[in-house]
Parts: structure tokens; sequence; C-alpha cells
């Protein structure tokens, strides 16, 4: 008897998998990660699921991690939390916020799991989770041992981590260490974030004000099925943006420390005029292009051909090719997700 993966995977795709078990401990995912490779399974292990797409039925053992729990410790400038790598993402935001530890307001509503989150760095309106790391916790999986990574260790990137290349397949994830400064410091360069005062906005004004952001242009998963922004923005060399400025002086556009500049994916998109283009039941979002949503029982087919066709408009126009930050997990584990939609 196989079992549907569609209640736990935002994009709400039907596809199953032989196996499912929900790990509340370490030991629990070690035990089950041991008992599929006996069987020569492939495993899968997923937190909130809002960051893959499934394109086959899964051949093999899907492990939930839910390990749960939030550890609160101090010291004379920070805050420190440990927490389980299945607590859920915007509660622990709010439950900061409940607790007057703030740090994490502009990450509110990002949908998934706290263990989740240092995989591809999450980010938003100008805090990603590399800076307010302290430590991962994470199992090995063939022989059980614990080890902790600092956050440097965790070699954080733009979307990326070590969690994505060396430590992709043999560790999982089981606990996030955060430090959060007790001298907060609001982050207030993006949106409407911008219209607030520095000097006396709270964290619930910038929590309050994510969310209102996040909720009016962003599609809620439990109502329309999406795994968030579905490619990265591009960094692209200071001459390729500035042709591209040549021709749209308009063009948003974001200068990084190593010279290199970052384009918004959203804005390629949208003058490729795609809002609302649609393969199948999937489309591109009609508020934000950055977004493909399942609107009418889309299948994995027809968010890869979408994919494609955006990338490949936006390619044609801008000479500038798109990559996904969604992960493709095939029938035995990842696959390329560029070659996928390529
Ligand atoms: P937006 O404000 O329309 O801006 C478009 C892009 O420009 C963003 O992706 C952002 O890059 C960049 N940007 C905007 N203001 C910037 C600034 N002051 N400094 C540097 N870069 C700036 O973006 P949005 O789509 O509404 O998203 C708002 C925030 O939520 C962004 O940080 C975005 O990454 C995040 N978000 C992430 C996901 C996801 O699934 N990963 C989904 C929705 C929103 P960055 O993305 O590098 O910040």
């Amino acid at each position: 008897m196989t079992i549907s993966l569609k209640p736990f995977t935002t994009f709400n795709i039907q596809a199953t998998a032989q196996h499912l078990v929900q790990a509340t401990t370490a030991e629990q995912l070690a035990a089950a990660w041991q008992q599929a490779k006996d069987q020569a399974q492939p495993v899968l292990i997923l937190g909130g699921g809002s960051n893959v797409l499934l394109l086959d039925d899964f051949a093999g053992t899907v492990i939930l991690n839910q390990i749960q729990g939030i550890d609160i410790t101090e010291n004379d400038e920070h805050w420190l939390l440990h927490v389980g790598a299945g607590e859920n993402w915007h509660h622990l935001v709010s439950f900061t916020l409940e607790h007057n530890m703030p740090g994490l307001e502009n990450l509110a509503l990002i949908p998934g799991c706290a263990g989740s989150a240092p995989i591809q760095n999450i980010g938003a309106y100008g805090i990603e989770i590399k800076h307010v790391c302290d430590y991962v916790d994470c199992i090995e999986l063939a022989t059980g041992a614990t080890l902790r990574l600092s956050a440097a260790e965790c070699r954080f990137g733009y979307r990326d981590s070590i969690f994505k290349h060396d430590y992709q397949d043999r560790y999982a994830i089981t606990a996030l260490g955060l430090k959060l400064p007790k001298a907060w410091q609001p982050v207030l360069s993006y949106g409407d974030l911008t219209r607030l005062s520095p000097a006396t906005v709270t964290p619930r004004q910038v929590f309050d004000a994510v969310c209102h952001m996040r909720m009016t242009k962003l599609p809620d998963p439990k109502v329309q099925g999406n795994a968030g922004s579905f490619f990265k923005n591009p960094v692209v060399s200071a001459a390729t943006a500035d042709t591209l400025l040549g021709m749209y002086p308009n063009a948003p556009h974001y200068p990084q420390p190593d010279g290199q500049v970052k384009l918004a994916a959203g804005w390629l998109i949208d003058r490729c005029e795609l809002k609302g283009f649609q393969v199948g039941g999937a489309a591109v979002h009609s508020q934000q292009a950055l977004v493909l949503v399942n609107i009418d029982n889309a299948t994995s087919k027809d968010v890869v051909q979408l994919a494609h066709q955006v990338r490949q408009r936006v390619g044609d126009k801008f000479g500038i090719w798109l990559e996904p930050e969604v992960r493709f997990i095939g029938s035995r584990g990842e696959v390329s997700a560029v070659e996928t939609i390529a």
C-alpha cells in the first residue's frame, strides 16, 4: 500500500511514497533511515515540504522530521534558543515575540520548519538565518553520531549552505541554535518597512508589516499550492547588469559586496508578461511572478513545463538564465532542477 504525500508538501501535487515515518526524536529518525537502507530503499527526509517539487512517486521511505521543543537560555547580551528541527518556523517567530525576544520578525510567515531554515539559509526583508544562527545540530545517519556545526561551518550563502552540498545525504538536522541580541536593531531596508521610523518602531510593528506584505502579495499555500519563490534571484557580473540597465534603466538591481549585482527574478519574469501564464493546472502567480502556483490539480509535469517556458522566455529576452530555488525530487532522490527544466 502506498501513502499519499499530498498533505506533506505545500505544492499540493499528487505523489506517493512506499512508506512514511513520523520521527519525533533523533534516534527514531536514524532508526527509520537505517531500516530503509537495510531494505535498499531510497530515503527522503521532509520538514514542512515547503521548498520541494515531487516529480514522481517516491520509491522508498519518506521520513517526516517532527522533532519538537524550544529551550531558552541567556547570557548578558543574547537570548539563546535551542529549537527542535520539526518546530513550525512561523510559530517560533511568534513565540519569540510573545516572549520579548525580538530579532526574527522579518522572517514571519515563511512556511516550513526550523530545521529546514539553515538548509537554504532562508531570508526575507533583509534578514537571513545566517545573521541569527549560533549552531546547527545534526545526526550522522549511518552511525547515529551527533555533531554540532557552528554558523561559520554551515557555509551560508545566498539560499545556500553546506547542507545542500557535503552534508546533503549523510546527515539530518535535529536542532537549530539561535542567538538573538538583547539590544534589538530593527532592519527596515525593504518595501513597506522603509516607512517605519527606526527611532520608535517596535518588533510587533515590524512583524505586523511583514505579515501584511506577505498576506497581500503572496499566495497562501493552504489555499493555493505553491513552494514560495520558484526561482532564485540571479546574481550577475557588473558588466551584465550594466548592459541590462542600458536597455531597462528601471530594472531593480542590488550591488553585492563581491562586486556582482543581484537582479530581481520576479521583475524579469513580469517584463516577459508572464503573470497569469498557465500550463495545464500550473500558473505564474498573478501578483508575484516569482511564485508558480498549483491552480487546478497541477501535475509535476505541468510545473516543469511551465518553469521551462518561464526560463526560456526570460533567457531569450534578457540572456539571463534563471535557476530554480525549489528542490526537485525524483523517484529515488534529489535531481538537478536546472537540468530538469532546461
Ligand atoms: P520585493 O520586495 O518585490 O523585491 C524583489 C527582489 O529584490 C527581492 O527578491 C529582494 O531580494 C530584492 N530586494 C528588494 N529590496 C531590496 C533591498 N532593499 N536590498 C536588497 N535586495 C532587495 O520582493 P518580494 O518578492 O516581495 O519578497 C520580499 C522578501 O521576502 C525578499 O527578501 C524575498 O527574498 C523574501 N521571500 C522569499 C521567498 C522564498 O520562497 N524564498 C518567498 C517570498 C518572499 P532578496 O530575495 O535577495 O531579499
